[in-house]
């Protein structure tokens, strides 16, 4: 056996050699591909069909990135210049929290990264293979130099590949030669020194099939091909942001010149007005700086992003580009594909409709039991010899496999034409046996566009026929006769279209079946020889695919929460009529069809579409128009698609959304998410998880920018009044630091409230800080400066030491912060009862966190010298634990109060405001 070397072969120019030397020199069989074996062997020797990682930033380097923050170097030159007034324990606890928090940042930063690369894992590369002699499907990383590879419309071509066969094969070869027209391919060798873009009997590893079929064998893998050569896609690192996360480091970066401006003018005030020293200023302008910074709001985002991303992908939703979690939050309509995704795409040939008569089919599922039966009762097969025709039409005409694993029958390919097997296993048919008497000829490929599959087939004794399937529309228009029991007769459509209705009507999907003989002379098949018509239709076929029943709920729960959900599919209208009924979409609104749709001007299309539920008949262009004219109406829309042709309509969406499992890789790389089951219900979750990551963000911020005011509003306070400092610049900072390491992690975790799908959808125009999210911060801040100050003054005044009553203020800070924490778990309903307060258990364990903390900062002698602090009471603890009693029902009885001002329409708390109904 000569395969190549190990090492690239650089000398070796596949595309100047004819395909069957490439095969030879491969050392495999055109149709036996490699066995097993053989495969295994090669796949040590080669290595796995992989690119190399791309270079990653070193952990030192990320660790040092975290320090890269406007807010960061603040605290850094406040800590240098503390440490150079010879305030070692100021500048070490300034220096404490920076390096804490980058410390946190990192470890969240990297656990997002993980979460994000095994998410993007779930999406790996499949190829369909020829291997030992069958067709089946691998992983792309286990292809090997000479295996046989088959590549179809929408397919990433896995590895580089010398062409051995094609049908109008076009390829994009934009990732390679950056040229984005596709290239018609062909396997006559080319000159040696072609360049690549000319070399049109190679498909190279991570292009992109855009129309038409081919097969070819694999002559380099992994970093031996073009690509792995040119390493173009390994620049293809993920940043961790989006534009909502951008914008709120820009919000930081502005709110930092801010906190120096207000630090500076206290320091001003304090030593001009009110007589402090400069140094004693200093420090607690430092001190005010530092603790009014909120340092650890990016890391804190991060978190609960990834946190969000890795939930959605637990609930079957994959995210291929952050900012879709955002815009996920935020979507007005979700256009749904119906076969397979809101239908379990499980077909089952139910009824036969040919030569006068309707046949109902038995059995259940793909397995092949079942006979016909008429109304009389059963029939058998051998006395109705045309239901046997239309079988084999349906069985030839098909590139389906029916596959028994474990008992249960599985389709391997198109679900409809998996069914069309079982039909014909059902009439007594056999694969393999018809396929051998009948080899194809040719095929032209089914695609929603068209509407119809069509092969050439010949029998050993040279006889041609062309078999065709598809929407009957299509089909009929085509057909001259109709095969009956007494040979070929006229079309009678008045017969046939009364029986079809009522088999769309119950929610069937059509197919119509019709061959053309005496093809002999034919040995190409293209749309010229179809489109000439003068068929003879055999029969047409109603197939059931149910509504899943997953989908029914998540429809409801979508209507309920605001959001429309329309349906879009290739089926006839009755079809989709009957499904949407089933589904629970508005059926007494009439649907729309593809031929109305390009009938349509866009201000019609855009005028009708908002009450229009329901398009059938529909192709991949008539997605994008809805889509546009939906956005056009101010919608935020969710689309799915799995073909390439639905990759501009999946693009132009604002969250395209493509099936995980009967995509095509176009459709996913056009995608924003993919859905792991092609399940309808995958998108109603992930857009609640949106929703909830949302909310989480905003909780974020509900928490720790109260608390930054709080610790800032406290020494702003002493200082405007000249008291003494209630808490040394020391403690503000470890209050600070406590604050940010504990109880402000916790909120990344929180569940989605009980309403978030009861809710409309938010407007993506309304800002993070909502005017309500700002007057909760302030609020809740000038609460906490009051129990700080109240604590100090009431110690003070009860004549206790100074320090004692620092440690008190210190201790009613931290407290209130931790009671806050359950308000903050809602930001409109109450959390008085027994899920509010148990519900994150991430909050129990960071408050009793904190409380370890505080409990070292109170008592630990070594900390007691560092801080100034003293041991309190069990008064001064009673003392402080009713503030944070007192806080929580404050802050409960503002939601209260809030409302009931906001009861009527158009407005809801948590600054949700309802879109108003178009
Ligand atoms: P959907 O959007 O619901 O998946 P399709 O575009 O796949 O609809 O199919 C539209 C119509 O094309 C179907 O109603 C059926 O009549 C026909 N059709 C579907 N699949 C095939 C196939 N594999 N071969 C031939 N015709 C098909
Ligand atoms: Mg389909």
């Amino acid at each position: 056996m000569n395969a190549p070397a190990a090492a690239p072969p650089p000398a070796v120019s596949h595309h100047a050699e004819s395909a069957d030397s490439v095969l030879r020199a491969q050392g495999v069989v055109r149709h036996l591909g490699l066995d097993a074996a053989e495969a295994a062997e090669r796949l040590q020797r080669h290595g796995r069909n992989t690119l190399p990682q791309p270079p990653r930033r070193g952990p030192l380097l990320r660790f040092l990135l975290q320090f890269h923050n406007v807010l960061i170097y603040v605290l850094l030159v406040a800590g240098v210049v503390t440490a150079l007034l010879g305030h070692l324990v100021d500048s070490g606890v300034i220096f404490g929290v920076v390096v804490i928090n980058a410390v946190i940042g990192f470890i969240q930063e990297g656990k997002a990264e993980r979460a994000l690369d095994a998410i993007r894992n779930m999406l790996s590369l499949r190829a369909q293979v020829l291997r030992d002699g069958r067709r089946c499907e691998i992983d792309a990383e286990e292809l090997v130099p000479g295996d046989i590879v088959y590549l179809a419309s929408g397919d990433r071509v896995p590895a580089d590949l010398r062409l051995v066969e094609v049908r109008s094969l076009r390829i994009e070869e934009a990732a390679l030669t950056g040229e984005s027209v596709a290239v018609d391919k062909g396997v006559a060798p080319v000159a040696a020194d072609a360049v690549l873009g000319d070399r049109d009997c190679m498909a190279y590893s991570g292009t992109l099939v855009t129309f038409g079929q081919g097969t070819g064998v694999v002559v380099a893998t992994g970093a031996h091909t073009e690509i792995g050569r040119i390493s173009a896609m390994l620049s293809e690192v993920q940043e961790i942001t989006t534009p909502l996360l951008r914008n709120m480091a820009q919000f930081g970066r502005w709110l930092t010149w801010v906190i120096l401006a207000v630090a500076a003018a206290a320091f001003a005030f304090g030593t001009l007005v009110r007589g402090y020293s400069a140094g004693e200023m200093f420090l607690a302008a430092v001190g005010l700086a530092v603790a009014a910074i909120p340092e650890g709001l990016p890391a804190i985002m991060t978190i609960t992003l990834a946190i969000g991303v890795q939930r959605m992908a637990g609930r079957r939703a994959i995210v291929r580009r952050l900012p879709a979690v955002e815009t996920l939050g935020s979507v007005t309509v979700i256009c749904s594909d119906k076969t397979g995704t809101l239908t379990r795409n499980e077909m089952t040939a139910r009824r036969v409709i040919a030569a006068g008569r309707v046949y109902e089919v038995g059995g259940v599922g793909y397995a092949p039991h079942g006979g016909f039966a008429l109304e009389q009762g059963e029939v058998a097969v051998d006395a109705h010899p045309l239901l046997v025709d239309v079988a084999r039409c349906a069985l030839l005409c098909n590139d389906a496999a029916l596959q028994r694993e474990g008992g249960a029958w599985k389709v391997a390919g198109d679900p409809t034409e998996g069914a069309l097997i079982t039909l014909a296993r059902k009439a007594g048919l056999e694969e393999s046996f018809e396929r051998e008497a009948r080899p194809r000829t040719d095929v032209i490929p089914f695609e929603s566009e068209h509407r119809f599959m069509a092969t050439l087939n010949h029998d050993h004794a040279g006889r041609g026929v062309v078999y065709l399937k598809g929407a009957p529309e299509r089909v009929l228009e085509l057909c001259s006769a109709v095969r009956g029991e007494k040979g070929d007769q006229p079309l009678d459509l008045s017969w046939w279209q009364p029986r079809m209705h009522a088999a769309a009507a119950s929610g069937m999907r059509l197919l119509a079946l019709a061959v053309r003989e005496g093809e002999d002379a034919l040995k190409t098949l293209t749309f010229a020889d179809v489109e000439r018509g003068g068929f003879t239709l055999l029969g047409v076929l109603g197939l059931s695919d149910p509504p899943r029943e997953e989908a029914v709920r998540a429809v409801a729960r979508c209507l309920e929460a605001g959001i429309q959900v329309k349906m879009i599919t290739g089926d006839h209208v009755a079809t989709a009529h009957a499904i949407g009924e089933q589904l629970g979409l508005a059926a007494e609104l009439d649907a729309i069809t593809g031929t109305q749709i390009e009938a349509m001007s866009d201000a019609d299309l855009r005028r009708i579409v908002g009450d229009t539920e329901i398009f059938a008949r529909a192709s991949p262009e008539h997605k994008l128009r809805l889509v546009r004219a939906l956005q056009a109406r101010g919608e935020v829309v969710a689309m799915t698609g799995d073909g390439v042709n639905d990759a501009p309509a999946l693009k132009r969406a604002d969250v395209g959304v493509a099936m995980g499992c009967n995509g095509t890789e176009a459709a996913k790389e056009a995608a924003e998410m993919v859905l792991a089951d092609d399940n309808f219900a995958s998108v109603a979750a992930a857009v609640e998880e949106g929703r909830t990551v949302y909310d989480n963000l905003r909780k974020a911020i509900a928490f720790i920018l109260p608390t930054n005011i709080g610790q800032a509003g406290i020494l702003v306070a002493a200082i405007l009044l000249g008291m003494t400092l209630p808490m040394t610049p020391a403690q503000i900072l470890w209050v600070n630091m406590v604050t940010a390491v504990t109880l402000a992690l916790a909120l990344a975790f929180e569940a989605p409230e009980r309403d978030i799908m009861k809710r409309p959808p938010r407007d993506p125009a309304e800002p993070l800080l909502t005017r309500f999210v700002v007057w909760r911060v302030v609020f809740v801040g000038v609460l906490l400066v009051g129990g700080g100050l109240g604590a100090f003054v009431w110690e003070v005044g009860r004549g206790a030491s100074l320090e004692f009553a620092r440690t008190a203020a210190v201790n009613a800070v931290m407290v209130g912060e931790a009671f806050y924490l359950f308000n903050v778990r809602s930001f409109t309903d109450s959390i008085l009862n027994r899920d509010g307060f148990l519900g994150n258990r991430y909050v129990l364990i960071a408050i009793a966190l904190m409380l370890a903390c505080q409990a070292s900062f109170t008592y630990l002698p070594a900390l007691q010298t560092l801080f100034g602090t003293v041991g309190l009471d069990v008064a001064a603890w009673s003392r402080i634990l009713a503030f944070g009693v007192l806080m929580l029902l404050l802050v409960e009885a503002e939601k209260a109060l809030i409302k009931t001002l906001n009861h009527g329409p158009g407005n809801r708390g948590g600054g949700n405001n309802r879109r108003s109904a178009q």
